[in-house]
């Protein structure tokens, strides 16, 4: 699914014009793993390698060479892509999509979904509910801005892709509240993260340093060319925020996160912070993938959600597949039917295991 975004983006002007740009910065990922993590880090190159991926595994001795503004001492192996890796804005390629589907006759309304409205549909029968008859949907109740009353929009067919938020939205259609397959919920949870930027006030590393993935789980990547950076690190589970707010702990940064980046880079041990963000991981809790197709139970209303922090390079992917799964009944370009709902109901996870 990475590797058909990094080509999605590689041909973003065939697609969108000449003047189409999301700032892409080819600077690869490198992951560092301890001796604990060498083999997993091992398998995973391997795997990502057959696939069509182009990273590297770097020794110790290599990645000194390679990166001499690190320490690596306590670093077993690492593992850089030399290709078809690297950051860019996803607002950018949001706006793209966005002004594309409209030239294409797409229509955006900004408004919550509140509600769905069900109706019984006697010519129905379905398995795997108590009574068997089948109440579906084909309304939306939304509330719109300054405006007090809700408003319905009639739907053919409706895709849950609501992030963070997915697990309550499929609440209003009854998933996870309703009897026999409606009560499996979609284990989607929002999970607070923060991202840290800084100015390096010694001798930045280089101009081409890569996303740094840390085997403490901190990462760390130049923002633009002049000795800024961004950090951060997911919190440890037992230790996660609240997510009734969207406040930054700075000391979270101090105390865990610094101390993390300054022990690779000995450069960072003189920093400033400049500036810090929250957001929500659309967290699942199941296996920490996307959750991507139709619902077993609904004739109408598919799910594209729970990337679990991992969603916008898997954006292009997930849009072509649901596309194909509506347009042509099935996956064409890329089988995604091990992400499927169904794995939810027959137990069988998929873990990800490479979560940042
Ligand atoms: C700090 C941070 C760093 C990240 N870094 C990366 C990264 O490096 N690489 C990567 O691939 N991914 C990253 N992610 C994850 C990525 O942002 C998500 O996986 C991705 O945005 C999910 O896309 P989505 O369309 O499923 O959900 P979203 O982008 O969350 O979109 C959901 C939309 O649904 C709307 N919505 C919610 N509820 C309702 C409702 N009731 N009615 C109407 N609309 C509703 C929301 O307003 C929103 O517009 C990061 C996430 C965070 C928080």
């Amino acid at each position: 699914m990475s590797l058909y975004g990094a080509e999605f983006l590689r041909t973003l002007k065939k697609r969108f014009g000449p003047d189409a740009d999301v700032n892409f910065h080819p600077h690869g990922y490198l992951l560092l793993a301890n001796e604990e993590g060498a083999p997993l880090l091992e398998d995973n190159n391997k795997l990502q390698r057959e696939l069509g991926a182009v990273n590297v595994l770097l020794t110790k001795e290599k990645l000194k060479e390679r990166f001499p503004y690190m320490d690596v001492s306590d670093v077993a192996l690492g593992c850089l892509g030399l290709e078809k890796e690297g950051w860019f804005d996803p607002w950018s390629l949001l706006t793209l999509l966005k002004n594309g589907a409209k030239q294409l006759g797409a229509q955006y309304v900004t408004g919550e979904a509140v509600d769905f409205l069900f109706e019984e549909k006697s010519s129905i029968m379905v398995q795997g509910v108590d009574q068997g008859t089948y109440e579906g949907t084909n309304t939306l109740v939304v509330k719109l801005p300054n405006e007090d009353k809700c408003r319905e929009i009639k739907f053919a067919l409706c895709i849950i892709a609501a992030g963070c938020e997915s697990a309550e939205v499929a609440k209003l259609a009854r998933i996870g509240i309703g009897p026999g397959m409606l009560s499996i919920p979609l284990p989607i949870e929002k999970r607070k993260r923060y991202v840290y930027s800084f100015n390096c006030q010694g001798n930045p590393p280089s101009i081409n340093t890569p996303m740094v993935i840390d085997h403490s789980g901190a990462y760390f990547r130049r923002d633009g060319l002049g000795g800024s950076f961004i950090a951060g690190r997911s919190p440890d589970p037992e230790n996660e925020p609240p997510t009734d707010n969207m406040d930054v702990d700075y000391s979270y940064f101090d105390e865990t996160v610094w101390p993390l980046i300054a022990k690779r880079v000995p450069a960072f041990n003189a920093v400033k912070v400049t500036g810090a963000w929250s957001g929500f991981y659309e967290y699942n809790t199941f296996d920490m993938n996307g959750i991507i197709g139709p619902h077993p139970y609904f004739l109408n209303m598919y799910i594209a959600s729970g990337f679990s922090g991992h969603g916008i390079q898997q954006a292009p992917a997930v849009g072509r597949a649901v596309a194909e799964l509506i347009l042509d009944g099935r996956f064409q370009t890329i089988d995604l039917t091990r992400l499927g709902f169904d794995r939810l109901i027959v137990d069988k996870p998929m873990y990800e295991v490479g979560i940042i």
